[in-house]
């Protein structure tokens, strides 16, 4: 049931192929989240949108259902791309639209990024895909050397457009998006709006029409969001007691810099603990395959760097652990974000020295949240009421 008037309440009331029925009931998928609603048939009617929806309310299949309902399947030049900041939002889009294509026959969906083999990539152009999931850099590489051109493309998404604008991809998605014809469809997805969003979108849309989702109670992440007062020098037993505590599966550790995220992998891996960690600086492949073994469960303890707090979605991460702040309020979201998803519920800590303090203060009153704060007494961690924590949970 949707609250506004005239938003279809399920998927069937939207003039949608038998295929992508099949699909979407095979993914589990009820009925659509509200931004589905709110953006599936306006897109499949040729409009340009800007579409600004928190984390984890289902933005990539509200672009990917329109997207695979138009494509012609016979004509075999390049008809939609989807642009993503980074490579594992890439491929993760990718998964996605397999998905949502998987009753679809002659579809063919090519996911070309940075880190990967040039040769691998033309060989994967070579059988002419119809929709390209691509990020900035390396399309635009791709383009220059002949390798794809984009003068039939009729859908274009910006995934993340704020994100991937704030990483200095403009000038690269400038170029890009001017390769393209100049009454393409141009879609926004955002979190939060921001001016370089605003400047693409005044340059380059025609009549946008723009989409606003708050966060509704079934939408939003369902977090209880922890702050544990620690000094620095103890930082690492207060995690390791978190986690010795033997209550999460899935666990999601971040840490602001490549150092501390490798240093902090050693010695969790020193205690014993099944932990791999993900930065900037591991080649490509082996981080495709860490996100994948996290994905499919098969180690418990994933340490990174914002690199996989944006719009990366594993299924069931019980708890995100902050052992460093963010700087940038935003990320606090995105990195809390990890958890909660798809209406579980999830936890989050935050371990904050005295020094940090003033910094989560900032990103509490971003966030307008008031989280719950813990303690350690006599090195066990307890409420404010003083009963251990991990008593009642
Ligand atoms: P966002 O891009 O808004 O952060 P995602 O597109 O990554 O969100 O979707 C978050 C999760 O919700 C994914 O696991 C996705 O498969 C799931 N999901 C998407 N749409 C629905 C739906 N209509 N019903 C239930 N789950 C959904
Ligand atoms: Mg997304």
């Amino acid at each position: 049931m949707t609250p506004e008037t005239n938003l279809p309440s399920s998927f069937g009331e939207m003039d949608l192929s038998k295929e992508i029925l099949q699909a979407v009931e095979e993914m589990g998928f009820k009925e659509p989240s509200t931004v589905q609603a709110k953006t599936i048939p306006l897109m499949m009617s040729g409009t340009d949108i800007n579409a600004i929806a928190p984390t984890g309310t289902g933005k990539t299949c509200a672009f990917g259902i329109p997207m695979l309902e138009y494509v012609q399947l016979k004509d075999s030049r390049i008809q939609e791309i989807v642009l993503a900041p980074t490579r594992e939002l890439a491929l993760q889009i990718g998964e996605e639209l397999t998905h949502l294509a998987h009753f679809i026959q002659g579809v063919r969906i090519a996911v070309i990024y940075g880190g990967q083999s040039i040769s691998k990539q033309i060989n994967v152009l070579k059988r002419r895909p119809q929709i390209v999931i691509a990020t900035p850099g390396r399309l635009l590489d791709h383009m220059q050397r002949g390798n794809i051109t984009l003068d039939a493309v009729h859908t274009m998404v910006l995934d993340e457009a704020d994100e991937m604008l704030n990483m200095g991809f403009v000038k690269d998605v400038t170029k890009i998006i001017e390769s393209t014809p100049s009454d393409r469809q141009l879609v926004l997805f955002s979190a939060t709006t921001n001016q370089d969003v605003l400047t693409i979108a005044w340059k380059y849309q025609h009549d946008p029409v723009e989409i606003t989702v708050e966060a509704t109670k079934e939408d939003r992440p369902q977090i209880t969001q922890y702050v544990i007062a620690t000094e620095q020098d103890r930082k690492t037993d207060h995690l390791l007691y978190l986690l010795d505590a033997d209550v999460y599966q899935r666990i999601m550790i971040f840490c602001n810099t490549k150092f501390m995220t490798d240093k902090l992998t050693s010695r969790l891996c020193k205690e014993g603990y099944d932990a791999r960690c993900l930065h900037g600086d591991i080649p490509q492949a082996k981080r495709n395959v860490v996100m994948t073994d996290f994905k499919r469960g098969k180690f418990p303890i994933l340490v990174s760097t914002d690199v996989a707090a944006r719009g990366i979605d594993v299924d069931d991460v019980e708890a995100v652990i902050n052992y460093d702040l963010p700087n940038e309020n935003e990320y606090y979201l995105h990195r809390i974000g990890r958890t909660g998803r798809a209406h579980k519920h999830g936890v989050s800590f935050s371990l904050v020295t005295f020094r940090e303090s003033v910094r989560m203060d900032e990103i509490l009153k971003y966030m307008l949240t008031v989280p719950t704060p813990l303690k350690f007494e006599d090195e066990v961690l307890k409420t404010e009421d003083g009963t251990p924590f991990f008593d009642h949970i």
